[in-house]
């Protein structure tokens, strides 16, 4: 391995090469997930083009040494982890935008670029991006974990902005997937197959994304319920009422509690209800975007008749504040809109902010059918609460994808076995549901027994077949996904 990376140097230069300990770390283990494992790659190495990665590929494949990518390392099931030590490659030099064509909505990036820096850029334009996992995240990372974010309720998930992609196999063969039209049927998907595939077909040098035009006006709402079982069925009525919402997410009381203790100044401005709640985005037209509040606030009156109020006046409409526990509330501003919104992005970050010292986090993330959403939610629920542990349940509430965010302390061998059974359980209870282990995190390590309990032999075994013809050495991101 460590005469792999000399042989990098010699090619790349040896500023694109290195053996720091902080870095070798920094890049072999996340804060975020508790799917870490103990290997570290010998060395980070940084390419600067695609012609870079082939050249990295020919020798790690050359010398079976196992090649790992590395994007933010925002990624939460230990996906860029190095099990098997190897090199770790990082595309924090691949972050140009290749080319930008406004009047055919696309860009064409490098792996490295982040997906709010990318926005920022082509903003004026009208156009954006949709996905929006971790702010810190890179186009390359979002590709390979087909991330998805509050947005996908609306716009999809990542493989449905992704039109063609270059990518270096495992023996330095560079091929890119298709051309540039919206659509095509022209051979078989081989886009798709890379898009989730964790880095383990390949190497993603080159992206062209489709892009979204900006909503012309957006608003938020939130609304507040008794139960959290109440809460995903307004959810489920939501989604089923057709009305096109831009997000749809939830927390339960606890994360609410956290916001008011640990929130940002912006988000302690207001004190939030410490009840289950949804956070509600409308986007469209600003017509649309009225009319669509106006349905929705009738849908969810209809849902908790007397007890659902509205306090909105930026939508037009006035009401009373109720009791009872459950209200609506509309941004009276867009500076509230915006903070409201922040409410549910700095959720996670709320959390870990609190966490003792020596405490790890346990975030799960399940998607289930949406008829089966509330009760998932519910027993999650009162499957911790039974357990005694710090939880909390945020999610994608739109996509049937929630998370349940544990607290727990790892040198306490009995409380995270105690965690670790009750996410088994919860994995078993989603798939008994006809849902997914992972919605939106992907496999890494940290899942890999539940893929064999959703996908069954047979279809990993196709999997297997797939990973075999494009990276017979099994040289690609060893060790994720499946073994
Ligand atoms: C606070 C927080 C909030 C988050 N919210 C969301 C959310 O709402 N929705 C969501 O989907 N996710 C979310 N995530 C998870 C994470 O942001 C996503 O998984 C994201 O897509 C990872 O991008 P990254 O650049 O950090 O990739 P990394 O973590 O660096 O890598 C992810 C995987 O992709 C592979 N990879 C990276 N680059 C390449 C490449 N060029 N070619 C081939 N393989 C590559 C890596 O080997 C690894 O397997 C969140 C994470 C955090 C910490």
């Amino acid at each position: 391995m460590l005469r792999a990376a000399q042989e990098i140097a010699g090619v790349l230069g040896e500023d694109a090469v290195t053996y720091d300990a902080d870095v070798l770390e920094h890049h072999g283990h996340s804060d975020w997930s508790t799917s870490n494992s103990p290997g570290r790659a010998v060395a980070v190495v940084y390419p600067r083009s695609t012609e870079d990665v082939s050249a990295i590929a020919r020798i790690c494949n050359r010398r079976n040494v196992p090649m790992v990518p590395f994007g933010a390392g925002s990624s939460v099931e230990g996906n860029f982890s190095q099990p098997h030590s190897g090199i770790c490659i990082d595309f924090a030099h691949m972050d140009k935008i290749i080319a930008f064509h406004p009047d055919d909505m696309d860009v064409v990036v490098q792996p490295g670029v982040n997906w709010v820096d990318l926005n920022s850029h082509i903003a004026s334009s009208g156009l954006f991006a949709p996905m929006d996992p971790s702010p810190t995240a890179t186009v390359g990372g979002m590709v390979s974990t087909n991330c998805s974010g509050t947005n996908a309720f609306r716009y999809g998930t990542m493989k449905d902005w992704v039109l063609n992609l270059t990518v270096v196999l495992a023996d330095g063969t560079v091929i890119k997937t298709r051309r540039r039209p919206r659509k095509t049927s022209a051979g078989y998907n081989l886009t798709s197959l890379f898009v989730g595939a964790e880095g383990t077909l390949g190497i993603v040098t080159e992206v062209t994304l489709k892009l979204a035009p900006i909503p012309e006006d957006t608003d938020v709402a939130v609304a507040a319920f008794p139960t959290i079982r109440a809460a995903a069925a307004a959810a489920a009525a939501l989604i089923r009422s057709g009305i096109p919402l831009a997000a749809l997410e939830i927390m339960d009381e606890r994360q609410m509690a956290i916001l008011n203790a640990n929130g940002s100044p912006a988000v302690r401005s207001r004190r939030w209800a410490e009840q289950p709640t949804l956070f509600i985005k409308f986007s469209g037209t600003t017509d649309a975007v009225r009319s669509d509040a106006a349905r929705a606030t009738s849908l969810l009156q209809q849902q908790q008749p007397h007890s659902i109020g509205d306090e909105g006046e930026r939508s037009g409409r006035k009401g009373s504040n109720v009791g009872n526990g459950a209200v609506l509330h509309f941004a009276r501003t867009k500076q509230e809109e915006h903070d409201l919104w922040a409410a549910r992005k700095e959720s996670l970050f709320a959390m870990t902010s609190m966490r003792p010292p020596g405490y790890a986090i346990w975030s799960t993330d399940v998607a289930v059918p949406i008829s089966r959403l509330a009760d998932m939610v519910d027993w999650s629920k009162a499957e911790c609460g039974r357990l005694g542990l710090f939880a909390s349940v945020v999610g994608h509430v739109g996509d049937g994808n929630f998370h349940v965010a544990m607290l727990y302390d790892p040198r306490d061998g009995e409380q995270a076995a105690a965690i670790a059974r009750c996410v088994r359980r919860m994995m078993d209870r989603a798939l008994e549901m006809d849902g997914t282990v992972s919605g939106e995190h992907a496999i890494g390590i940290g899942k890999k027994e539940c893929l064999r309990d959703e996908l069954g032999d047979q279809t990993i075994g196709v999997m297997r077949a797939l990973k075999r013809a494009v990276d017979p050495k099994w040289v690609m991101n060893p060790g994720k996904v499946f073994d």
